[in-house]
């Protein structure tokens, strides 16, 4: 019998060290029960890599992942997904990219990508439909190329203009702990998925495929697909979205006393004027889009003057902005700029970079480490020049670089003293641009997050944006059930691997996402919407359950001290701790499990559908 379609059906399995390469089929039960995606990756990784697994070591897998509906006409629907185990946290991390990546890996006849062992030198792995080839890249390896330059002489070197390319940059080789993953600029970053691969000796994939997805509702799918476009392109988030992208929403998080200062010491900045939209329409130049999305939230900014001068750069996230902005008492719009360029160029995540030298900027002002101990840099606040210089001694880990470059939460253990107080991270992964405090389903989700501090797994919009509708952000009652909600359905977009924006703002819901995936998979159980949403649950349980069993549970979902000791001093949100306690008890109720423990209930697991991994944790205790 035939595969659904909207799937290839094939799953393709490297080893790097044999060079062993099959392909397998994809188990249609499989896709039934976790769509694609993150679902199909959480489930490849608890069956596949077993607990206490060193993530650097071959035995870890690495994951690339596409859902059923890349490739076809639906909007933001191509993106890329990785998942493995993360050399940072420890726990499980996906973490998605955009771009043309996702759609060609697809069209090369594979859902899945399976990476095992470790190949014996640096190596470029080619897949062209279904022939793949190892490819020697020891003239790209250890030489400090920027991600752009590594992508180019690839596309030359193969022949191919088309070739899609996914490389890391000098940090993943490097061993840099949050190295990312690029495509043209567009990177899957946290969590140090770069860093597996370059465990690896993993420098690239290039992609290109001839093969055509087919639906089983074509009619259907543009019907549901033109209607998603008429009806966004009328709201009034399109307009600003689409123009400045995510670094437009900076403005409104400041005015909410979301956009905290100085590693999370501050509410937001007292002079914000820096960081205007105003001045960053005076920069921009250009937006850009991924693969089949009528967002374009990219944009290209060009600095015409000051120390950062240069030519047009793809511009920052909003996180971004934060982390090199607010967090480190940045206002200058240029350092920003070029310190995401070199971000980019060196294949890092720019929230943990720019976290970790905030932190230093504390351990400097608190007298924890001194000028000496920063190999002679002022790590004074707002000093972007002297930022400057440690940020480039994190890219190629020289001096107290080589401590950074370990991520805040190992960092401190080397620098003791009581460093740890000052490192913002949960479960290793530094908390990115959001006041806790000040909204607490949304810090609620940051740090039970399986991945770690991260707002991609569960975007709380109804206390950022009152969308779908407003919550009372500072009121802690009801959030354990709203995170939960938030994160299945976060869950169940990732596995289709639909970009988390046009969901964020409302375009598509999952009543969308079931008109969607019925049309192209033909599947029944996809056009009930319950079903779908048991699924986002299923696969946020199964991530959970793979972290139980590497020994996280509630004493890992926690902020650090200072957001629950000190009241948010300044701006719309002072006064406001986060209730960490409260607030797991109310979430732990909603997702039926040990209230105590964290961990999910054998009830639960069985309610949905996971016997196995159930009687697994109950045999490892
Ligand atoms: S909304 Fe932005 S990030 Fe998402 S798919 Fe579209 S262009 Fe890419």
């Amino acid at each position: 019998m035939a595969f659904a379609k909207g799937y290839t059906g094939k799953v393709l399995r490297i080893n790097l060290s044999s060079r062993r390469v099959s392909i397998e089929p994809l188990p249609e039960r499989d896709a039934a029960l976790f769509i694609g995606g993150r679902g199909l990756g959480a489930k490849l990784l608890f069956d596949e890599v077993p607990a206490g697994v060193d993530p650097l070591s071959e035995n870890n897998k690495l994951y690339f992942l596409t859902g059923p509906l890349a490739g076809t006409i639906s909007q933001s629907s191509s993106r890329w997904m990785v998942v493995t185990k993360s050399p940072l946290s420890g726990a499980i991390i996906r973490s998605t990219g955009g771009a043309d990546f996702g759609q060609e890996l697809k069209s090369t006849g594979f859902d899945v990508v399976v990476l095992e062992g470790k190949a014996a030198q640096p190596t470029t792995l080619c897949i062209r439909d279904e022939k793949v080839e190892f490819i020697d890249a020891t003239h790209l390896w250890g030489k400090e190329l920027d991600t752009e330059k590594v992508q180019e002489i690839i596309r030359k070197e193969l022949g191919d203009e088309k070739m899609q390319i996914a490389c890391i940059g000098p940090a993943g080789e490097n061993g840099t702990l949050f190295a990312s993953i690029l495509n043209a600029r567009r990177s899957a970053s946290r969590g140090g998925v770069g860093t597996v691969m370059g465990s690896k000796n993993l420098k690239a994939i290039a992609v290109r495929g001839t093969g055509k997805i087919a639906v089983a509702d074509k009619e259907k799918l543009n019907e549901v697909t033109k209607q998603v476009v008429a009806e966004a392109t009328k709201t009034h988030m399109y307009e600003g979205f689409s123009h400045l992208g995510t670094p437009g929403v900076t403005a409104l998080m400041h005015e909410m006393g979301m956009h905290p200062a100085k590693n999370f010491q501050m509410g937001p900045l007292d002079d914000f004027s820096g960081l205007s939209p105003d001045k960053l329409a005076q920069i921009f130049i250009k937006d850009e889009g991924c693969f089949r999305c009528f967002i374009h939230c990219g944009s290209i900014f060009q600095v015409k003057d000051g120390p950062y001068k240069g030519n047009p750069v793809v511009g920052p996230e909003y996180e971004t902005m934060w982390s090199f902005g607010a967090d480190i008492y940045n206002t200058d719009l240029g350092f920003i700029m070029a310190a995401n360029k070199v971000c980019d160029d060196y294949g890092v995540d720019t929230i943990s970079t720019g976290s970790a030298i905030a932190f230093a900027m504390e351990l400097y002002e608190k007298g924890i480490l001194s000028k000496a101990d920063l190999d002679g840099i002022d790590l004074t606040w707002g000093n972007h020049q002297e930022a400057y210089r440690l940020l480039i001694k994190i890219m190629k880990r020289e001096g107290i670089g080589n401590i950074l470059a370990l991520g805040t939460r190992r960092a401190a253990e080397q620098i003791g003293k009581g460093a740890e107080k000052y490192a913002m991270q949960v479960k290793g992964l530094e908390i990115p641009a959001y006041e806790l405090r000040g909204a607490k389903a949304h810090g609620l989700n940051i740090v039970t997050s399986n991945i770690g501090a991260s707002h991609m797994t569960g975007y709380c919009t109804q206390e950022l944006f009152g969308i779908p509708e407003p919550y009372d952000r500072f009121s802690v009652d009801g959030k354990g059930a709203l995170t939960k909600s938030v994160q299945d359905k976060t869950a169940l977009y990732d596995s289709l691997t639909v970009c988390g924006f046009p969901a964020a703002f409302g375009w598509m819901v999952p009543e969308t996402f079931s008109r969607l995936l019925s049309a192209a998979t033909g599947i029944e159980e996809f056009s009930d919407v319950n079903y779908l949403i048991k699924a986002g649950e299923r696969i946020y349980n199964i991530e959970r359950a793979f972290n139980t069993r590497e020994g996280f549970g509630r004493k890992d979902d926690y902020a650090p001290e200072r957001f629950i000791k000190e009241p948010v001093p300044n701006g719309p949100s002072k006064g406001q701790v986060f209730e960490n306690d409260v607030l797991l008890d109310d979430y732990y109720q909603a997702r039926g499990w040990d209230v105590k423990t964290g961990i999910p209930s054998q009830k639960k697991l069985e309610e949905l559908g996971l016997q196995k991994e159930a009687e697994e944790l109950k045999k490892t205790g």
